[in-house]
């Protein structure tokens, strides 16, 4: 008797196993029920939160894949607007491949360019998200990305009512909002990709916009502080040195290569800059040179004298640490250089 019921409480761990992998969780992660996010039962907060932070990409080396993150941000800001996120692909084509565009890798060529959300909206996990056809029949994930085939399918997707029925609770909707933009992003970018999502960082804050329980890489404590000290506390692009009381205002650490895609707090992955060329770096306006000279993307444009200031940063050197310490590392200005600086791409209109 006692054999039987451990041979089928064996069972039923290993159940609960496949179970939790298919799902995309992590080996080791309890589902604490049978069903879960994959199985259409009532799934709780933090199980949807585990999901957002664990969903499957398409790895190609060291590329960024911030589709489907960003997928989700615009869902979740025209969910907090409309309380709804259903939406065809056609109208979802268009916002979503700008944010890609904007905050994803550089695109090659224009025609893909104006077609990147087809990807996300493809591959996003049917747990949290259903795709459907004009007549209502699922869309499977493995059909081509296509974004003219989605549009003549009359490809629409929604949020699992799961998902929705989590994301009706500010509070929630607020943690999946944290968690994405931490993953994928930088915080320069964060008030950015916000108001491109349509999601408003007052309403959110008010809602518990704080850390959610999903384990982060910590930032090294006193790290900025040694990033403006070893600068001379001033932009090490344009020299901006302003200060309020003796005390740097508009000066930040920033990581040549995110903090967040595993760039480590280290002086040879660091530059003092100003709030403006740290957002524009971060956006891949500005990039750096092999030799460590400023870059300027050919698709930054400005009308006024102080917009044109920053396309005169071209060829300009870098400030190097005053104390002799390390100035960034060819690896790190690679990595920048490949997967943010907006070099050639052909931006979507
Ligand atoms: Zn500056």
């Amino acid at each position: 008797m006692k054999r039987r019921a451990a041979v089928s409480r064996a069972v039923e761990r290993r159940a609960v196993k496949r179970r939790a992998v298919k799902c995309g969780f992590p080996e080791g992660f309890s589902l604490p029920r049978a069903g879960g996010v994959c199985q259409g039962g009532r799934v709780t907060r933090d199980e949807l939160l585990h999901a957002l932070a664990n969903l499957r990409r398409a790895r190609i080396g060291e590329v960024r894949a911030p589709h489907k993150p960003l997928l989700l941000l615009w869902l979740l800001g025209r969910f907090a607007a409309t309380g709804s996120s259903e939406v065809a692909y056609g109208e979802a084509e268009g916002p979503v491949s700008r944010m890609i565009n904007a905050y994803g890798p550089p695109v090659k060529n224009a025609s893909d360019a104006r077609r990147r959300a087809a990807m996300p909206f493809v591959h996003l996990e049917r747990e949290l998200w259903e795709l459907r056809d004009a007549h209502g029949r699922p869309v499977a994930h493995t059909v081509a990305e296509s974004g003219p085939r989605l549009r003549e399918q009359g490809a629409t997707g929604r949020l699992a009512p799961d998902v929705e029925r989590l994301l009706a609770d500010p509070g929630t909707l607020a943690a999946a909002t944290r968690l994405l933009v931490d993953l994928h992003f930088t915080p320069a970018l964060e008030p950015l990709i916000l108001a491109d999502a349509r999601l408003d960082p007052a309403v959110l804050e008010e809602a518990g916009y704080v850390r959610t329980t999903v384990r982060r890489r910590p930032r090294r404590a006193g790290f900025s502080e040694q990033v403006l000290d070893a600068y001379g506390r001033a932009c090490a692009m344009c020299g901006y040195d302003g200060a309020l009381g003796g005390r740097s205002v508009g000066l930040e650490a920033a990581h040549v290569r995110w903090h967040s895609q595993n760039g480590p707090d280290e002086l040879g992955n660091a530059l003092a800059l100003c709030e403006l060329h740290h957002a524009l770096f971060d956006l891949g306006a500005l990039g750096l040179t092999d030799d460590l000279r400023v870059r300027v993307s050919r698709h930054y444009t400005a009308r006024s004298t102080a917009g044109r200031a920053v396309a005169d940063l071209e060829g300009r050197p870098l400030a190097a640490p005053q104390d002799g310490g390390p100035t960034p590392a060819p690896v790190f200005v690679a990595w920048h250089g490949e997967q943010v600086f907006k070099d050639g791409q052909l931006l979507a209109a």
